[in-house]
Formats: structure tokens, C-alpha cells, sequence
């Protein structure tokens, strides 16, 4: 299937406008739409932030990123989707929020639209299945910051069709992404495999094993990681980590994937990480 050149993002904070960014770059007229105003303004601004830099850095020209700037309308409402061909949605990750949104656009869209979801953690098939087109429901799991990092799982739930992946696979190089195909299993591959080496570091400054700076140095140094784990759990955010070994213990049932309880302390005490001013490690501007 060719689509037509716009596509809809739902959703404006971290990933949403990163999302409505590469598109427009890569030459697709984006509708980002959000349900708050102020997320829209905040998310705009930081796209047009996001091309200045590139243009700083020589990676865009100045009218390059002017017209993807252009490419990019805003919107509140949902049904302004009406015309777009494909939707990736990156809304809040609760499974009744994502479900509301996907019965939404099943109804709104065109029947050959494809639907797919940005989420970290919930099943692509379960979001499928509210939908009346199951076989062209997918995963398109993108990586922060997304200008930067070249990564996208793609995700297929149980009914996705061959003809779905291959259009998703398409338009993920079209946005000069790596596309990796992946199939639903709870935290796929990358939060499968990432969240308990995170955990397992935790636990190791829990028994007093090491500093998080030297388990930080052993990546870094011996594994040539660019950052260690835990300064990578502060920048994800603790609570997002520990929802993600809840989701991951959940979804695989076996004990291996039971989140620490150091980690389930901080997180009671508000240790956030960054983006609280304190993790793993103190960061006084937060
Ligand atoms: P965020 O909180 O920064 O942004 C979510 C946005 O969704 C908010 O602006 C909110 O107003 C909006 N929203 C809520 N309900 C909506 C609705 N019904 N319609 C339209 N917009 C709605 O969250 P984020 O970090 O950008 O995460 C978005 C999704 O991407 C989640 O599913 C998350 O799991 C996934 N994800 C996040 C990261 C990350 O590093 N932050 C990485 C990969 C995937």
C-alpha cells in the first residue's frame, strides 16, 4: 500500500513531537494532536527547537527546516484525522486511554489506514483487538530522543498482516530509521532485555556490592556502554522502570522479573531520577 503524505500523531509530549518531527522532516504532512492546548504549544515549540539545532549542526539546511516546520498543523480534535492514511500513537501509556484512541481512529479513518501505537509496554494485540482491522494494528516503538536515535521496533500483534509490516517497515526507513521486527510479548525486546540488567544493578547497590558510580564505570568502561545503568535508570525515570519490571513480571510470570525493592523505595520516596532533581544520583537544576 502507498500512503498518502499525511499522517496523524496523537499525542505532543516526549515521544509525539519527536515522532511529528521526523515525519515532517522526511517529507510527510503531520497532524499532531493532542487533548491539551498547552502540550500542543509545548510540543511545537520543542520541534521547532529540534530543527534549529539541526540546522546549528549542519544537518538540515535553513529552508529545509522551515518547510518541515510548514508540514506540521495542530490539532485538538481527534477527528480532524479524518483524511490521514496512517496513525502512530504516542499518547499517555494506560490501556484504556490507548483503547479509547484506537476505537476513535478505527471510526474515523479510512478503511485502509494503519493504525499503530508507540507504546513501551502494552500488547499490540489487546489494542488490535478494539479495533474492526486487527490485521492492520502494529507496534512502532521509537527511541528518545526520536531526531536522534535510529531504532524502531516494530511490533507485530498476532492478527497483523504481512502487507501491514511491510508498509510500517517502509515508512520506518522512509524516516531514515532501523526498522527490527519484533513480536507481542510483554516489554518486547529492548525493555525485555534492558530493565533487568537495570534491576539487577539495583540490586547490587542494594547489597552493598558496589557504588552506582562503579557499577556505572564497569559499562562504561569495560562494556563500552555509553552511559552505565544506573545513570540510564535516572534518565528513563525510576518510576517508568519499575513500571516496566511490573509489566514485565505480569506479562511473563516468572519471579526472575520481580522489580527490586530498592527500587520500589525510591520510587515511594519520590527518588524519580533527573527529572525529580534525585536517582541513583543527585541533580541539583532539576
Ligand atoms: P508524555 O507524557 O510526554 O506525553 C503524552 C501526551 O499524550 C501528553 O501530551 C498528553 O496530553 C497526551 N494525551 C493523553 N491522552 C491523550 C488523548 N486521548 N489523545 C491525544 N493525546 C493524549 O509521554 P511520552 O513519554 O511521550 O510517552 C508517550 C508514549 O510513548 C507512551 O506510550 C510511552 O510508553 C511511549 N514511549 C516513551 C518513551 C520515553 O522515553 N519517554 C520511549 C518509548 C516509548
Amino acid at each position: 500500500m502507498s500512503l498518502s503524505r499525511t499522517i496523524g500523531v496523537l499525542g505532543a509530549g516526549t515521544m509525539g513531537n519527536g515522532i511529528a518531527h521526523v515525519c515532517a522532516r522526511a517529507g510527510f504532512n503531520v497532524l499532531l494532536c493532542d487533548v491539551s492546548q498547552p502540550a500542543l504549544d509545548r510540543g511545537l515549540a520543542t520541534i521547532r527547537t529540534n530543527l534549529s539545532r539541526e540546522v546549528a549542526k549542519a544537518r538540515l539546511t535553513q529552508p529545509e527546516a522551515t518547510a518541515a516546520e510548514a508540514r506540521i498543523t495542530s490539532t485538538t480534535s481527534i477527528e480532524a484525522l479524518v483524511s490521514c492514511s496512517f496513525a502512530i500513537e504516542a499518547a499517555t501509556e494506560r490501556f484504556e486511554i490507548k483503547a479509547q484512541l484506537f476505537r476513535d481512529l478505527d471510526r474515523i479513518l479510512p478503511a485502509e489506514a494503519i493504525l499503530a501505537s508507540n507504546t513501551s509496554s502494552i500488547s499490540i494485540t489487546r489494542l488490535a483487538a478494539v479495533t474492526q482491522r486487527p490485521t492492520q494494528v502494529i507496534g512502532m516503538h521509537f527511541f528518545n530522543p526520536v531526531p536522534v536515535m535510529k531504532l524502531v521496533e516494530i511490533i507485530r500483534g498476532l492478527q497483523t498482516s504481512q502487507a501491514t509490516f511491510e508498509t510500517v517497515k517502509a515508512l520506518a526507513e522512509q524516516l531514515s530509521k532501523i526498522p527490527v521486527e519484533v513480536n507481542d510479548a510483554a516489554g518486547f525486546i529492548s525493555n525485555r532485555v534492558l530493565m533487568p540488567l537495570i534491576n539487577e544493578a539495583i540490586y547490587a547497590v542494594q547489597e552493598g556490592v558496589a557504588t552506582p558510580e562503579a557499577i556505572d564505570t564497569i559499562f562504561r568502561e569495560g562494556m563500552a556502554h555509553p552511559m552505565g545503568p544506573l545513570t540510564l535508570a535516572d534518565f528513563i525515570g525510576l518510576d517508568v522502570c519499575l513500571d516496566i519490571m511490573r509489566v514485565l513480571a505480569d506479562g511473563l510470570g516468572n519471579p526472575k522479573y520481580n522489580p527490586c525493592p530498592l527500587l520500589v523505595r525510591m520510587v515511594d520516596a519520590g527518588w524519580l531520577g533527573r527529572k525529580s532533581g534525585q536517582g541513583f544520583y543527585p541533580y541539583p537544576s532539576a
